[in-house]
């Protein structure tokens, strides 16, 4: 076991594939320090600074004076405040479905939400490019996997006129906003094959929510930490299939409930979020001011990668970044395919013109050797 340990990290070493914390501060929603040094993040997916709102962080110490900081237990035992029945009523309000039920994390939502819709003789067709905890809960689930071409309508149908009458039920998964791409899925298209089909579309909105309009689908999944800029993940659905996770899936019934201070402050960020509905996004406006000055593809949505292929190419750039005081993670493999490394730049509303003006100028004078 050790020498096989030893000799893995050798081999991520190796392969600049090896991962590293970094303490990391936040302040307001831009800047960060790191290793002693303040930077402009383009990192965060707090799209809208609502993590550093003032109001939103007055409610989490409210609920924290009035409640205490822990939950107790399960939501089946004591962890159940009112405050879920706040925060489950305004997400289906705002996705326009009968109910939601609120998990610990977007990541428990998936792996419990999955392996109790489908099992052993059911079938999930998954978009390729789908998040890495859809897939732990399509793998939890035991039913058979097989995924399609990124955002290929034409590629799911196949599948499901080839596989869907081999199996007892099947999902179709997806996401709204692509994690690591930023492109956007042809969400209603999926939809009508999955009436057609008899399956069932779940859709995985963590980077869209609060971004871009939400698209109807048979569940519509998503985190309370991206945008919302709290902590926590959900399913909003059918009053009958809600009902049905409540009694079904593992990670909500056998973990902790949520802090009530996480939920009061989502409560309140999911209240201005819908009171900004149908305004213009800033965050989407900012990745789609930094694409036009670079000449990129327009932006779908406020995740901009710049696909460099090799992964040292992706950390050296990152560092370049690094130096010159922006942050911007570089995406190796797993996280995103072979040869496909990039930097993905991350656009938050408080970002202003200066920042996206400066990073871009900084692209453009020392990027020409990546062929950008
Ligand atoms: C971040 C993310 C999740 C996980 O949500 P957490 O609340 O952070 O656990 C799920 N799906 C996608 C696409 C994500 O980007």
């Amino acid at each position: 076991m050790l020498s096989k340990i030893n000799l893995d990290l050798l081999d991520l070493k190796k392969n600049n594939l090896f991962r590293q914390l970094y303490e990391t501060e936040r302040f307001d929603g831009v800047h960060i320090n790191r290793n002693g040094k303040r930077l402009i993040s383009f990192s965060c997916n707090d799209y809208l600074g609502l993590s550093q709102n003032e109001q939103i962080k007055t409610a989490a110490i409210v609920a924290i004076e009035k409640y205490g900081v822990g939950s107790g237990a399960s939501r089946f035992v004591t962890g159940n405040t009112t405050l879920y029945q706040e925060l489950e009523e305004k997400l289906a309000k705002m996705k326009a479905t009968d109910d939601a039920i609120v998990f610990g994390s977007g990541y428990l939502a998936n792996i419990g939400v999955i392996p109790a819709l489908v099992g052993k003789e059911d079938v999930i067709i998954a978009d390729k490019l789908i998040h890495a905890c859809m897939l732990d809960g399509a793998k939890l689930s035991g039913a058979k996997l097989i995924r399609f071409s990124h955002n290929s309508v034409d590629k799911c149908e196949e599948l499901l006129k080839k596989h869907r009458n081999s199996f007892k039920n099947c999902l179709i998964l997806t996401e709204h906003v692509f994690s690591m791409d930023g492109d956007v899925a042809p969400i209603s298209e999926l939809y009508s094959l999955a009436e057609k089909y008899n399956a069932c579309l779940m859709t995985d909105d963590a980077h869209g929510f609060g971004i871009l309009a939400s698209q109807k689908a048979h569940l519509q999944m998503g985190t309370l930490s991206k945008a919302v800029g709290c902590y926590g993940g959900y399913v909003c659905a059918s009053k009958d299939i809600i009902e049905y996770l409540r009694n079904k899936s593992r990670s909500l019934i056998y973990s902790t409930a949520l802090p009530p201070s996480v939920l009061a402050s989502a409560s309140q960020s999911l209240q201005i979020i819908d009171q900004n509905i149908g305004k213009p996004c800033k965050a989407l406006q900012n990745a789609q001011y930094f694409c036009e000055i670079l000449g990129l593809a327009k932006a779908q949505s406020s995740i901009v990668p710049l696909i460099l292929g090799d992964e040292q190419k992706a950390i050296v750039a990152s560092q370049m970044l690094e130096e010159a005081g922006f942050l911007v993670s570089a995406i190796r493999p797993p996280t995103v395919p072979k040869n496909t490394a990039r930097l993905r730049f991350t656009f938050s509303s408080l970002h202003s013109r200066e920042n996206i003006d400066n990073i871009a100028k900084f692209i453009r004078l020392n990027f020409s050797k990546f062929s950008i």
